[in-house]
């Protein structure tokens, strides 16, 4: 069974419209194949990526989507990466409602008004390990929120190569426990494997953690280009098989169901 679910097209910052994508998913055989552009609802005064989906082209993105929807091979699933906001989430709920979504990708690029994978937006002295702190306890709160349905690059703020400088494990622990509790799966997303930080996120040590708790996983690219949508797949699956995980966990109008790999 081979799937990607997390990819983007130029309804946000990828680089090809979503038909190319399905033209390349086809190309390489993929059994499902999904689209989870940007989607961000800021807080009052909060930072905007210029490049996420504003809100007035949902409408459009879901149709563009539900195009294929009658496709056999790939099957075609409607999903987001969205933004974690505490400020906005009900606004939020009240919009995804309207829509037939396979998955909901929960990821957090902000922390503090710090984009965590741009390095211009601070000193990278300052990317304390407070950030990262940070981090994790948002990465707690949007499990609680039980919103979601997948966590983006769970660890992203190493992806410079910055590495904590006091013990995350208390704050890690309680966000997997959170995770755990909503039901939520962690993917296993390989574009890390090129940037500095030269691996998948989360790193080995978070996903035998997440072995451990029994949380479910699933393999993503985070592919801005259909040439990128399988990349390092199979080295995702030989790490995951050394880990000891056995299924991956796929989704329909986000129903989870657990496949071999
Ligand atoms: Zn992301
Ligand atoms: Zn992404």
């Amino acid at each position: 069974m081979l799937f990607s679910y997390h990819n983007h097209s130029t309804y946000s910052d990828g680089n090809s419209n979503i038909d190319d994508i399905i033209k390349e998913a086809i190309n390489l055989n993929l059994d499902e194949v999904g689209i989870s552009d940007h989607f961000h609802i800021p807080k009052k005064n909060g930072y905007v990526f210029q490049s996420d989906m504003e809100i007035n082209k949902l409408d459009r993105y879901v149709k563009d989507v539900l195009k294929y929807k009658n496709l056999k091979k790939p099957k075609v699933k409607l999903g987001l990466e969205v933004e974690y906001v505490k400020e906005t989430l009900e606004e939020f709920k009240a919009i995804i409602k309207k829509y037939p979504f396979d998955y909901l990708i929960a990821s957090i690029h902000l922390v503090n008004k710090i984009i965590v994978v741009d390095e211009n937006s601070y000193k990278p002295k300052n990317f304390t390990t407070d950030i990262m702190i940070e981090y994790w306890i948002k990465i707690k709160e949007l499990a609680k929120s039980k919103a979601f349905d997948i966590i983006g690059h769970i660890d992203l703020y190493k992806k410079h190569g910055h590495k904590p400088q006091v013990e995350l494990d208390n704050y890690i622990e309680d966000a997997l426990n959170a995770i755990k509790d909503a039901g939520m799966s962690v993917e296993v997303n390989t574009s890390g494997f090129f940037f500095p930080c030269k691996e998948q996120y989360p790193s080995i040590e978070i996903l035998k953690k997440i072995k451990e708790k029994d949380i479910s996983v699933l393999i993503n690219a985070d592919a801005h280009h259909p040439s990128n949508l399988i990349r390092e797949f199979k080295k995702a699956r030989q790490i995951l098989k050394k880990i000891g995980f056995e299924k991956l966990a796929k989704y329909n109008k986000r129903k989870k169901r657990l496949v071999s790999f």
